[in-house]
């Protein structure tokens, strides 16, 4: 299947200084095909992706500065273009300003990008007339690369590889089903009474420090941030590609106040924070658990009824040594928030 890999480049002052013109010319590249994508509607006429590559080409001769950006990246952004309008039509597409665009863009053709490791903790790549980049070897790419975008963020410079790695998503994955409960205190509980609470790994690949502790309303929003719920939903979700995994999410509603063994709901049984103790039949769990407990059992209920769509259900996964990088725990479950 498709994947990514990124990595940190280490540009040379001069790499970097070329980064941001080439940057600087897809966003001119891409303001100017928008542009007059929109003057041809104006007048009733279309302008499509083929007409304006041809156009780009012709321009070259007349704007020197055109041809310092490699071509297949300049036409990719018109393509990335064609597609933007596709899907959002040519009045909603953003313009890329100077403040808001963060420098993006890509090389599609992989015979052109050469990457290989030259050290434990370097590698590098080859791209057309950048020459060689030496990037920080964080991973193995695993698989063979497709594609490579180059990016800045804030000061720093990434290259993301498009990777074929050859696997393929089971149909189904063959272990049971598991409720996860996200919480505050602890972030994340599963059903089986396994309690995650540690940083989470985000798409940037920076980690998220869990909270001190303290589960004051005030600073909930706060909490919750910090622990890193997209994070470890992105990891989840994309670990499951590799398992098959079907990931359900399911209403948070009452899943803290529901009796996992005899279905009672009432506030009261809610102890505390950490304990349940049910008023009907006198079960006793940590709250967490007996949650995970309900959400394991909403997701069945849900999975049952065929009824994948309407709860917006996520393919996800649990943990296995391949998805070691996010180590995201088993589950089923997720509720909304
Ligand atoms: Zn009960």
């Amino acid at each position: 299947m498709l994947t990514g890999r990124r990595y940190r480049l280490d540009l040379t002052p001069v790499q970097a200084a070329f980064a941001e013109q080439v940057g600087g010319i897809c966003r001119s590249v891409w303001n100017t095909a928008l542009e007059q994508r929109r003057e041809y509607r104006r007048r009733g006429a279309f302008i499509g992706h083929a007409t304006q590559c041809a156009q780009l080409a012709e321009a070259k001769r007349d704007f020197p500065w055109l041809a310092d950006a490699p071509s297949q990246v300049l036409q990719q952004t018109l393509k990335d273009l064609e597609q933007a309008v596709k899907a959002h039509g040519t009045w909603k597409v953003r313009w890329r300003s100077v403040r808001r665009w963060k420098p993006s863009f890509r090389f599609p053709d992989a015979k052109q990008i050469v990457m290989e490791r030259i050290s434990r903790r370097w590698g590098r790549v080859k791209l057309p007339k950048f020459g060689w980049v030496r990037l920080r070897w964080s991973r193995p790419l695993g698989g063979t690369l497709r594609s490579a975008t180059v990016s800045r963020d804030g000061r720093h410079w990434f290259v993301s590889f498009l990777v074929e790695d050859g696997q393929a998503t089971p149909e189904a994955h063959p272990g049971p089903a598991v409720g996860v409960d996200r919480g505050v205190v602890v972030a994340a509980t599963t059903s089986d009474g396994d309690f995650h609470d540690r940083p989470f790994i985000t798409s940037k690949g920076t980690v998220e420090q869990p909270a001190s502790g303290g589960a004051q309303k005030s600073g909930l929003n706060r909490a919750i941030l910090d622990k890193g719920w997209y994070g470890l939903e992105l990891a989840v979700t994309s670990a499951s590609r590799y398992t098959g995994t079907k990931i359900i999410k399911v209403p948070a509603a009452y899943t803290s106040q529901t009796c996992s063994a005899c279905k009672a709901v009432d506030a009261a049984s809610r102890e505390s924070q950490a304990r349940f103790a049910c008023t009907s039949c006198g079960h006793r769990e940590h709250a967490d658990v007996n949650a995970a407990k309900n959400i394991k059992a909403a997701g069945h209920a849900v999975s049952g009824r065929g009824d994948l769509g309407a709860t917006r259900s996520v393919k996800r996964q649990p943990p296995r040594p391949r998805a070691r990088q996010h180590a995201a725990p088993a589950a089923r479950g997720i509720p909304v928030l």
